[in-house]
């Protein structure tokens, strides 16, 4: 299959994706899709609706159901879902931990793999998780897996939730950072793993600026 205009970034949780992959989206012009808020927002339904994980079928009729939309907002993408903006609500520790878990669930998986190839089948997009290089987009042109030691990246996501107001108890953001990474890399759906066609880049002793100039140097050379 012939690469194809797409950027994935895949990494482990508080790698710096969603900074790094909005600022190289608006750099190379292309849109950018966060595939870790639909998970957020499946959780948030899913916890919601009290929906038992366990019957497929029903999960598949509420994911049928489930209108799910992302809307620029100046300058901003906000997570829309059923007429109601969650951008905020998705965000929490908590959530973090019910994304992990609902994405685990196979018809979950499916449902969303197949509205991401809607989104960003068609090129120009920089698209960020866990199993964009590997699962969703493995025909893209780009492939980067962002990592850093779970201790800045727990640094990192400290930082984040003390800047947006939010209290935080730093061993059990490190505790949650290391459990969530465990669970998304040893699931057996779509685990948290490097394409093989992937570059893998450390960015614990980097920048988001050098990051991201890194990338867009290896994609203005390809
Ligand atoms: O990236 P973010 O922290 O928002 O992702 C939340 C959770 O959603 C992850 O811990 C992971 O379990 C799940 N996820 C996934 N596949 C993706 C994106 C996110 O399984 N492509």
């Amino acid at each position: 299959m012939a690469a194809k205009r797409i950027v994935t970034i895949d990494g482990p949780s508080g790698a710096g994706k969603s900074t790094i992959s909005r600022l190289l989206a608006a750099r190379l012009g292309y849109a950018y899709l966060d595939t870790g808020a639909m998970y957020r927002a499946v959780g948030f339904k899913i916890e919601q609706t009290g929906a038992n994980c366990d019957d497929r079928q029903a999960l598949g009729r509420l994911l049928d159901s489930m209108d799910l939309r992302f809307k620029a907002v100046g300058g901003e993408t906000r997570v829309i879902l059923d007429q109601e903006d969650v951008s905020e609500a998705i965000r929490t520790p908590a959530m973090s931990m019910m994304a992990s878990r609902v994405s685990a669930i196979p018809v979950v998986r499916e449902k969303l793999t197949f509205m991401q190839r809607e989104i960003g089948g068609r090129g120009g997009v920089v698209a960020e998780g866990r199993d964009m290089g590997t699962v969703v987009f493995p025909e893209a042109a780009w492939k980067f897996f962002l990592d850093a030691t779970p201790e800045e990246r727990s640094r990192r996501r400290v930082l984040q939730l003390k800047e947006q107001g939010r209290p935080v108890d730093e061993k059990e953001t490190l505790a949650q950072i290391i459990e969530r990474d465990r669970a998304d890399s040893s699931r057996a759906l779509a685990p948290l793993q490097p394409a093989p066609d992937a570059v893998i880049i450390d960015s614990s002793q980097m920048t988001i600026d050098e990051v991201v100039a890194f990338m867009a140097a290896r994609i203005a050379r390809a």
